[in-house]
C-alpha cells in the first residue's frame, strides 16, 4: 500500500500548483495527512432554517431560506457597497458584500431559491447580513445541515478563494480518494482500553461530523492522540535519560548543614520549606541525576532552601554554585548568602559580568583547587573558562529567563553531570507543567512565611490620584518605603503611556520632601546597581522603574507598589511586581492605576488580582484568559509544540489519561520494541521526525 501520508495534496481535485504553494506557505500543508490533521477550530449548527421575521440582534450565525428580489448599488470607490435584497415571505432582510460585487451580481440571480448564511447585524432600524454564504436550495435532503466546520483561513488564503468553505471541499476530495487507505495510529490494545473511536471514523467526523456525539468522541480520541504521543515521547525520554547518566550521591548530612541549622538559622522553616528540602535531599541521594523544578511563590523563601540544599553538597565533598538572571539579583543573593553563613568557614565568592579581572582569576583559580565552595553570579558562570574542581550542585534562580542551551553547558562543568534545580516563583499550572516540563521532577512550595500580613490590592482610577498620593503619604511618614512602576521608558504618544522620565518629575514634585532614585532596563548596569542600592540603604524611599524591578529584589521595609497603567500589564507579571512588596511584617499595599476606560477582559484581570493573593490560581487564570500559547515565560521556557487539537486549559483530564496510559506502556515495554508495540514506534519516530522539536525538552 502506497505511504498514503506521502501523498502530495495536488494529487488531490481542485487544487492546482499555486494553492498547493499557498497551502504550504500559509498553514504548513504539504501533504494529504497535513491537510486531515488541520481540524475546524469550530463547528456551527445548520440544522434549523429560520424566518425572517423571527431575526433579531443577539443571534449567532442563522440560515434562511427564499429569495432575492433585487440588487442596488450604494456609494462610490472604496466605500462602494453592493446591497440584495431578500425575502421569504416572512420579511424582508438585506445582504451586504463590500467587495467583490461583480463576481456576486454574476452568480446569484434573482428570484432563485437559495439558502443563505450568516450573522445578522443591525444597520440603522433594519438587520442585514454581510458577506453571507449562499447555496442554492436543491430540495430538503441534499441542503447543507447538521454540523457545519469552520477551518482557520489567512487573508492571503481568502483573497485566492481558499476560504472555509474551499478546504472543506478539498477534505472532501481527500476522503473520497484517499482517506480509504489511512492507517490506524494507535495500537489496538490503547484503542481497547481507553474506549476510543477508531482513526478512520474520528477524521470522518471531526471533518463532517454526523451528529454531535460522534463528534465529541471523534474529538475526544484524536486529543488523547495527540496528548499521548507527547506523554509518552516525554516519559520514554526521561527513563533513558535517568538510566544513562548516573548522578552523585549525596549519603549524608553533616558539619556545615547541621552547624547552619543550629547556629546561624534566623527562623524557624516553614513546613513547606521542611518538607521540600526533606524531599530534594533524598532526590540527591538515590544515584540518579537530580533534575528538578522547583515552584514557589514571591517571598516563600526558597534562596534559603537553596542555601541549605548547597551546604548538603558541601557536606558531601562538592562545589555548589547559584545562578541568577541579572546581575542585581545575584548581587543580592550573594549578600543574603554571606549574611546568612556569617561565622561559618564556607568559602563563598561572587562572579558577574563586572567582577575585576584579578578577581576573576582568583575565583577561576580557587574553583580549581577546590578550596572555594559556593560561586554565586550570573550567565558569567557559565563561560568555558569557569571550572570547577568537583562541581555537585547546580540551582538556578528564575529558571524561565535561561535558556535550555544554556542548562545545558551547566551540564558539562563536571564529569558526570551535577544535580540541577531550576527556582521560580512563576507558577506553572499542573496541565502546562506536565507537558512541557515532563521530565522535570517538580516541587511546590505552598505556604508563606509567619506573619505575613496579605497584601491589600486596590484598582483605583487615574482620575483619583489625588487620594491615592495622600494614603502613600502617609506609608512614607511612618517609615515604609514605595516603588512606582511603569510599562514604558519613553513617551509613546501611539500607546498613550505614562513614560518613566515623566513619571519620574512628577513624582519628584509631588513629594519634594522625598528621595526618589529611577531604575530602568536602558541604563548602564553599574547605574542601575547604584540606584537599586540607594534604595535598599533607604537614601531614597520612592523607587521609580520599569518591570526590571520584576524579579526578585528584597526590600522588606517597601511596603507600597503602584502599577501606574496597569491594564498594559499580564496577570503574572502584575503578580510578580505586587511580590515586591509584603516582604516585612508591615501591611502592605499593591496599587494598579488604570484609566476608567477598560475592555472586559482588562477588568476581569484587574479584579483576580484584587481578589486573589495566590500565585497558582492566577497563573490558572492567566491561562484560561489567554490560551497558553501566549502565557508569559512559555516561550522562554521552551514549550516546544503547538497543539493541534487538544487544549491544556480544558484537557487536562483527558492529559492526565493519556499518561496513565503510557506510563503503563512503559512499564510493560520500555524501548518500545515488541510486535504489538510497532505502531508505537513509528509514529514516534515520525513525530519526532517533524512536528515537535522534542530536542528542546530537558
Ligand atoms: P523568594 O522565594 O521569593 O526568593 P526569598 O527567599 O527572597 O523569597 O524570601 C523572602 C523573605 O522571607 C526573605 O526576607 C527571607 O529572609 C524571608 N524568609 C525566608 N524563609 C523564612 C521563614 N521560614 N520564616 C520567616 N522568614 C523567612
Ligand atoms: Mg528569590
Amino acid at each position: 500500500m502506497a505511504d498514503f501520508s506521502q501523498t502530495d495534496i495536488t494529487y488531490l481535485a481542485g487544487v492546482g500548483p499555486k494553492k498547493a504553494e499557498i497551502l504550504n506557505k500559509e498553514i504548513d500543508v504539504f501533504s494529504v495527512e497535513d491537510l486531515l490533521y488541520y481540524f475546524p477550530y469550530k463547528y456551527i449548527d445548520r440544522s434549523r432554517i429560520y424566518f425572517v421575521h423571527e431575526v433579531d440582534g443577539n443571534m449567532p450565525y442563522i440560515q434562511l431560506k427564499g429569495r432575492i428580489t433585487a440588487f442596488e448599488t450604494f456609494g462610490e470607490g472604496r466605500k462602494k457597497r453592493l446591497v440584495a435584497h431578500f425575502t421569504d415571505g416572512t420579511g424582508f432582510i438585506d445582504l451586504v458584500w463590500f467587495q467583490g460585487a461583480r463576481f456576486i451580481e454574476d452568480k446569484y440571480k434573482v428570484n432563485l431559491p437559495y439558502i443563505i448564511f450568516g450573522k445578522p447585524t443591525m444597520f440603522g432600524d433594519k438587520f442585514n447580513i454581510a458577506h453571507p454564504d449562499i447555496d442554492p436550495y436543491i430540495n430538503e435532503e441534499e441542503r447543507p445541515s447538521g454540523l457545519m466546520p469552520y477551518y482557520n483561513t489567512t487573508e492571503k488564503m481568502k483573497n485566492h478563494f481558499l476560504n472555509s468553505k474551499a478546504i472543506q471541499k478539498i477534505m472532501a476530495a481527500a476522503f473520497s480518494s484517499v482517506v480509504k487507505n489511512l492507517q490506524e495510529t494507535l495500537p489496538e490494545k490503547v484503542i481497547q482500553e481507553a474506549r476510543l473511536m477508531d482513526l478512520k471514523s474520528a477524521m470522518r467526523n471531526v471533518h463532517f461530523p454526523e451528529n454531535a456525539s460522534l463528534l465529541r468522541e471523534a474529538q475526544y480520541r484524536l486529543k488523547f492522540e495527540e496528548l499521548f504521543y507527547i506523554q509518552l515521547n516525554i516519559l520514554k525520554y526521561t527513563a533513558e535519560r535517568k538510566s544513562k547518566l548516573k548522578g552523585f550521591v549525596f549519603s549524608k548530612v553533616g558539619d556545615y548543614l547541621n552547624s547552619f541549622y543550629e547556629d546561624n538559622l534566623p527562623f524557624p522553616l516553614t513546613n513547606a520549606q521542611k518538607r521540600i528540602i526533606r524531599e530534594i535531599r533524598q532526590d540527591m541521594a538515590t544515584g540518579e541525576q537530580m533534575n528538578r523544578l522547583l515552584q514557589g511563590d514571591v517571598g516563600s523563601g526558597k534562596t534559603l532552601v537553596a542555601l541549605m540544599l548547597m551546604l548538603i553538597a558541601l557536606d558531601n565533598g562538592f562545589q555548589a554554585c547559584l545562578m541568577a538572571p541579572t546581575e542585581i539579583l545575584a548581587t543580592q543573593h550573594f549578600i543574603t548568602i554571606q549574611e546568612f553563613l556569617q561565622g561559618l568557614d564556607v568559602n563563598v565568592e561572587l562572579l558577574t559580568g563586572s567582577t575585576k579581572k584579578s578577581d576573576r582569576e582568583r575565583i577561576h583559580s580557587s574553583l580549581l583547587t577546590g578550596d572555594l565552595q559556593i560561586l554565586i553570579g550570573t550567565h558569567a558562570l557559565i563561560e568555558d573558562t569557569v571550572q570547577f574542581s568537583n562541581l555537585g550542585l547546580v540551582i538556578v534562580d528564575e529558571q524561565h529567563r535561561f535558556g535550555v542551551a544554556q542548562r545545558a553547558k551547566l551540564w558539562r562543568k563536571n564529569v558526570n553531570p551535577p544535580h540541577i534545580l531550576v527556582m521560580t516563583a512563576t507558577p506553572i499550572p499542573r496541565t502546562l507543567a506536565m507537558t512541557v516540563y515532563g521530565d522535570l521532577d517538580v516541587s511546590v512550595i505552598d505556604e508563606l512565611p509567619p506573619g505575613r500580613k496579605p497584601i491589600q490590592t486596590i484598582h483605583q482610577y487615574d482620575k483619583k490620584r489625588g487620594s491615592l498620593y495622600d494614603s502613600t503619604r502617609k506609608q512614607l511618614q511612618e517609615g515604609r518605603q514605595v516603588y512606582i512602576v511603569y510599562p514604558l521608558i519613553e513617551e509613546s504618544e501611539k500607546l498613550d503611556l505614562k513614560s518613566l522620565e515623566d513619571g519620574f518629575e512628577h513624582i519628584k514634585e509631588v513629594f519634594p520632601e522625598y528621595t526618589v532614585c529611577k531604575v530602568h532596563g536602558k541604563m548602564k548596569p553599574k547605574e542601575k546597581e547604584a540606584e537599586m542600592q540607594r534604595f535598599v540603604r533607604n537614601e531614597a524611599q520612592i523607587m521609580v522603574a520599569t518591570t526590571v524591578i520584576e524579579v526578585g529584589v528584597n526590600v522588606p521595609n517597601a511596603s507600597v507598589m503602584i502599577i501606574e497603567s496597569a491594564q498594559r500589564f499580564g496577570l503574572s507579571q502584575l503578580h510578580q511586581l505586587r511580590g515586591r512588596v509584603g516582604r516585612g511584617a508591615d501591611q502592605s499595599y499593591c496599587i494598579l492605576v488604570t484609566p476608567y476606560e477598560l475592555s472586559a477582559e482588562t477588568r476581569k484581570r484587574i479584579d483576580i488580582m484584587v481578589e486573589s493573593n495566590d500565585g497558582f490560581e492566577i497563573a490558572e487564570a492567566d491561562l484560561k484568559l489567554r490560551g497558553p500559547g501566549d502565557l508569559e515565560g512559555t516561550q522562554q521556557s521552551g514549550i516546544p509544540f503547538n497543539l493541534r487539537i487538544a487544549n491544556l486549559t480544558r484537557d487536562g483530564e483527558i492529559l492526565q489519561f493519556a499518561r496513565e496510559v503510557a506510563q503503563k506502556i512503559l512499564e510493560d515495554d520500555p524501548q518500545i520494541e515488541k510486535p504489538e508495540n510497532l505502531i508505537l514506534r513509528k509514529q514516534l519516530r515520525k513525530l519526532s521526525g517533524n512536528r515537535y522539536n522534542w530536542g528542546l525538552i530537558s
